[in-house]
């Protein structure tokens, strides 16, 4: 899978993403990361890429055409069969899911373009943007860390990023509910025992556990997420019972 990320900070994705897990599958051949520098594509006196909004208002604004000469730049360089899909990093797209992620990991190409100061000029996105994108209900000052939190939770769910595939299948937010408490060596540690189940090797009643712990933690942590949750009839009244003790 190829990823493209247009930015003014090119060596800050580029930096992030090259470590652990990401770079080493990028170093394997299964993805590759290339960084534009939108600022290359300034072809004015200063390459300056940001201007003053029309009608006022605080902070600058980023040009249309640098975007657009980096867009057209790259389209030429990875002349793909069909037009790769563009997210635009933004506070006002739909936010970041782990079932978005799920559907970005389909595609062979994605570019990502990162705003900053008080975004781009909204003619140029209008032509290239085919996903508005927002990792949450904050603003942040650029696209950056959004496109580097994108790339990473996609990257797991490409077949060989992970050593062990089924480790990306069994985690939070599949099936709507969120993962069940975990536990490694030593067995006894600060005075608290690992739970008895787990010491059995009997393989039924671990699943068992881990699915009563899912949903009681979903319950607890996030109880939006059970209303979409396919739960059976037992489960159904052990989260009434949590929430009859809160
Ligand atoms: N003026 C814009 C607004 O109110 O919608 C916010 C611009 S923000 C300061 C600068 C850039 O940071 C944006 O163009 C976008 O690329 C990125 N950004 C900020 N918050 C983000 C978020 N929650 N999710 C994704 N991108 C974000």
């Amino acid at each position: 899978m190829n990823f493209y990320i247009m930015t003014l900070f090119p060596e800050m994705v580029m930096d992030g993403l090259n470590t652990s897990i990401i770079g080493r599958a990028v170093k394997n051949g299964l993805l590759s990361i290339e960084a534009l520098n939108i600022r290359d594509y300034a072809f004015n006196k200063h390459h300056s890429v940001d201007d003053y909004p029309y009608g006022g208002g605080a902070g600058m604004l980023m040009q249309a055409e640098p975007v657009y000469q980096c867009y057209e730049a790259l389209t030429e360089k990875i002349k793909q069969k069909k037009r790769a899909r563009v997210i635009y990093l933004s506070p006002q797209g739909q936010t970041f899911n782990q079932t978005m992620a799920e559907e970005f990991a389909q595609e062979e190409d994605l570019v990502f373009l990162c705003g900053h100061y008080e975004g781009i000029d909204e003619r140029v996105l209008e032509e290239i943007v085919t996903d508005y994108v927002s990792i949450g209900d904050y603003v942040l000052t650029g696209g950056e860390l959004p496109a580097m939190i994108m790339i990473d939770c996609i990257s797991r769910l490409v077949p060989g990023v992970l050593h062990n595939d089924v480790s990306a299948e069994f985690e939070s937010f599949q099936d709507n509910l969120l993962e069940y408490p975990q536990y490694s060596r030593p067995e006894v540690w600060h005075d608290k025992k690992v739970p008895e189940v787990l010491m059995s090797g009997h393989h039924a009643n671990i699943e068992k556990w881990r699915r009563e712990q899912s949903v009681i933690r979903t319950a607890k942590n996030r109880p939006d997420l059970l209303e979409k949750a396919e739960l059976t009839k037992k489960e159904l009244e052990l989260v009434k019972s949590l929430s009859e003790q809160q």
